[in-house]
């Protein structure tokens, strides 16, 4: 079971992710643990990797792309494994494809969460963090008792600047046109399955779930 799962901030990957690993026991890999990963244990990709992000430089492609390769060789995913946050552009994609290739597989499913830009701005704007100790809310998700008070000490709530709704737009299309190209290329390769991110979360994972069962794998 080979899966890409995709989805925009707040489309809620993480808990959909969760779910899909543990019921189908594969591998969840994210960029950043993968990359994170590869810098602890020291591989020569992984020190290569480091040295562009330390100079705030863009990782590129091929670095990149061999520590995916690294990674999927590892033995836990014999069985299969769930992408996430790889790849991001459709050079990315193709050279995934050519990797998988080598070790004579493919993806089988590419997953994408849909939730409508408006729900997205709400549930991205939704976070207000404690002045006092720290302690973050969410409006619609887990509200204080009291409208703008922290629970534990009373202090007064605030939204952080990265939480405003301009910057959130603006996060959000960046995202979307960066995302856009890759998802019609797994459409016509006839991998892609949209799925409507806007139900109880319970459902989001069913639906997701049939699509995984539909091939009997
Ligand atoms: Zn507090």
């Amino acid at each position: 079971m080979n899966i890409i799962l995709m989805g925009l901030p707040g489309a809620g990957k993480g808990t959909q992710a969760d779910q899909i690993v543990e019921k189908y026991n594969i591998p969840h890999i994210s960029t950043g643990d993968m990359f994170r990963a590869a810098i602890q244990e020291g591989t020569e990709l992984g020190i290569k990797a480091k040295a562009y992000m330390d100079q705030g430089a863009l990782v590129p492609d091929e670095v990149t792309v061999g520590i995916v390769r690294e990674r999927l060789s590892k033995s836990d995913c014999e069985k299969g494994f769930l992408l996430d946050g790889f790849p991001r552009t459709v050079p990315q994609a193709e050279a995934l494809d050519e990797l998988l290739a080598d070790m004579d597989r493919q993806i089988e499913h590419v997953l994408n969460i849909e939730v409508e830009q408006d729900e997205l701005v709400k549930r991205l704007t939704g976070r207000r963090i404690c002045k006092v100790c720290g302690t973050s809310y969410h409006l619609q998700f887990n509200p204080p008792k009291v409208e703008g008070k922290c629970d534990k000490d009373g202090g007064e709530l605030y939204q952080r600047e990265d939480d405003n709704p301009e910057t959130v737009k603006n996060r959000l299309e960046v995202n979307m046109t960066q995302t856009a190209p890759l998802l019609a290329f797994y459409n016509a390769k006839g991998v892609l399955a949209n799925v409507d991110g806007q139900q109880d979360i319970d459902d989001v994972f069913k639906a997701l779930d049939e699509i995984l069962q539909k091939d009997g794998q």
